[in-house]
């Protein structure tokens, strides 16, 4: 009988090793491993995924920013605007609130 994941027979009366799904043998440090590259694959993946979801946020949080400033700046900039019960001027360049 040989391992699945190394290819080297086994002995079953010496190697400690575990029966596969499907029918097949493998070692038991073979499947350790294995179980642990997959492991660090996964940990890999998810540092990937929050350095994907990092970016995109803080693009996302930049954008909405800039997009309430210039806003901001254009209502606080218009030459008379009523809001809330306030009145915001602009004269000579110089926004004020009435
Ligand atoms: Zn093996």
């Amino acid at each position: 009988m040989r391992c699945a994941i190394c290819g080297e027979p086994m002995d079953v009366q010496i190697d400690r090793w575990l029966q596969t799904n499907d029918g097949g043998a493998v070692h038991l440090r073979c499947a350790d491993r294995e179980a642990q590259h997959v492991w660090q694959l996964r940990c890999l993946l998810a540092i990937g995924h929050l350095l994907v979801i990092t970016i995109v946020s803080s693009a996302l949080i930049i954008h909405v920013g800039v997009v309430e400033r210039s806003t901001t700046f254009h209502l606080e900039c218009s030459p008379s605007l009523r809001m809330e019960g306030c009145q915001v001027s602009f004269e000579a360049g110089m926004c004020s609130v009435l």
